[in-house]
């Protein structure tokens, strides 16, 4: 119907403020994830294995020393606090520093050690001694680059002739430099400048190729062609590294397309439940009656933490004045935010500095729950068609099976989104009670 105004056009009459902060931008997100990382992300899963030949031995090592790395490389592991190797990284460092090099596709959620793994494998085959590059590492950004940067920077740190730079838009470096440093980790667009407009140096020379975040690459517009371009060019030698965090048939396509006769190993994620979650709901008629609600629940139970989601900026900025008026500690996490800034949220809601973070979706994921005691669904989640968005759903209120501890979740539902709610519960096969928001006894 031409009468309908398309989803652009719609977003366009709004201001910023009742923007829905719903497009997830993954290069973002995963620099969010590496900013408030702490330390290494476990899964009770077993890494799955397929081998390119699969009659050679299956190495897998459970301790760093059974690597036989340089001396140096070994100490700046062990500075770094790194104890033993994660779970994939007892697969992958061995396959990666075999003789002769093989190639290897790896997938595993982000913060279980992929990016220390293949850092590891660069700074063990480089040599010092030769001012050439030798290592190239594709990043989605120049964020994402600089963060890999900073990894060889510290592991690498007693190996005192390698060094690395960055092939990332603003570091013009004139036609005809020949560059030194060893290990190049930049944007594929650049790259590609460098090794064939500016002939800065010689991929031919390459011996380990990297490309990190393959999910991001795959949805950046051009992306996945310019790396196909570089790749081409590699030598026949030439080992060959694929990371993603994600493993949908896209991004399996193309790292099956870059990377030629590779190993395959995967660790499956730790499984969201809502197993160990009470789900209420309070049918509310407009947001005082969602803000009524939300203070019965401040005055019946005792909450440590809480994290309450809204739809839009608007409704989040509006939701902490009122909080903050009746005396709540309130943080704001929201998409015009820079993710330096929102990291800083995330870190001080993290040490307990405030008691209630409001979010858009944006920043929904990556936030580490397990000190939260209840989360509330300000409006439910859905998609841009407005159908019930499950996955968001769940990752907003569930628990990882392993980690569970009970948590409260509450919904606050308009009378024309009780549909929303039914398809959610049958989805999920789970039961969300009604509450009455002036007998809260219920709550059990
Ligand atoms: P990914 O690339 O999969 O996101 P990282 O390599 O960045 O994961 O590792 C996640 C976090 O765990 C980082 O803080 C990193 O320093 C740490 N880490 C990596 N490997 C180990 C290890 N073997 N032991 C302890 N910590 C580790």
């Amino acid at each position: 119907n031409a009468n309908f105004p398309t989803l652009g056009e719609k977003y366009a009459s709004y201001g910023e403020e009742e923007k829905e902060d719903d497009k997830v931008d993954l290069a973002e997100n995963s620099l969010l994830n590496k900013l408030i990382r702490k330390s290494l992300v476990e899964s009770s899963h077993h890494v799955e294995v397929l081998q390119r030949d699969p009659s050679s031995p299956l190495f897998s090592v459970k301790t760093f020393e059974e690597l036989r790395l340089k001396k140096e490389l070994l100490q700046g592991i062990y500075a770094m606090g790194f104890n033993r190797p994660s779970k994939i990284q007892e697969t992958a460092l061995p396959m990666m520093l075999a003789d002769p090099p093989q190639n290897l596709i790896a997938q595993s959620q982000s913060g279980t050690g992929k990016t220390a793994a293949f850092v590891l494998a660069m700074l063990s085959r480089v040599n010092g001694a030769e001012k050439f590059p030798q290592c190239l590492c594709l990043a989605p950004t120049y964020e994402l680059a600089v963060q890999t940067g900073q990894v060889v920077e510290k592991m690498g740190k007693l190996c005192v002739n390698i060094r690395v730079t960055y092939a990332v838009r603003g570091n013009r470096i004139p036609r005809g430099t020949k560059i030194e440093e060893q290990i190049i980790i930049g944007t594929p667009g650049t790259v590609l400048d460098w090794c064939f407009k500016l002939r800065l140096l010689d991929v031919k020379k390459i011996s380990v190729f990297v490309l990190d975040e393959a999910d991001v690459m795959i949805d950046t517009q051009g992306f996945l062609d310019q790396s196909v371009r570089i790749q081409r060019a590699l030598s026949q030698d030439c080992q060959m590294l694929l990371f993603s965090a994600t493993f949908e048939d896209a991004v399996l396509r193309f790292a099956e397309q870059i990377i030629p006769d590779p190993n395959i190993i995967k660790l499956r994620r730790e499984e969201m439940t809502l197993t160990n979650i009470r789900q209420y709901y309070f049918l509310c008629e407009n947001k005082q009656d969602k803000y009524k609600a939300l203070c019965n629940i401040y005055g019946s139970i005792t909450v440590g933490q809480a994290i309450i989601f809204c739809q839009t900026r608007r409704n989040a900025k509006w939701l902490s004045l009122e909080l903050t008026q009746d005396g709540h500690k309130v943080s704001v996490l929201s998409g015009e935010l820079t993710v330096e800034q929102r990291a800083a949220v995330i870190q001080r809601f993290r040490d307990g500095k405030e008691k209630v973070l409001i979010t858009t979706n944006v920043c929904a994921r990556g936030i580490d729950v397990k000190q939260v005691t209840i989360v509330v669904n300000f409006k439910l989640p859905t998609n841009q068609l407005r159908c019930p968005d499950f996955e968001t759903y769940l990752h907003r209120i569930g628990r990882t099976g392993r980690f569970g501890k009970k948590g409260l979740a509450f919904n606050m539902v308009e009378r024309h989104n009780l549909p929303l709610l039914q398809s959610i519960e049958e989805h999920f096969k789970t039961k969300i009670k009604q509450l009455d928001p002036d007998d809260m006894d219920e709550i059990e």
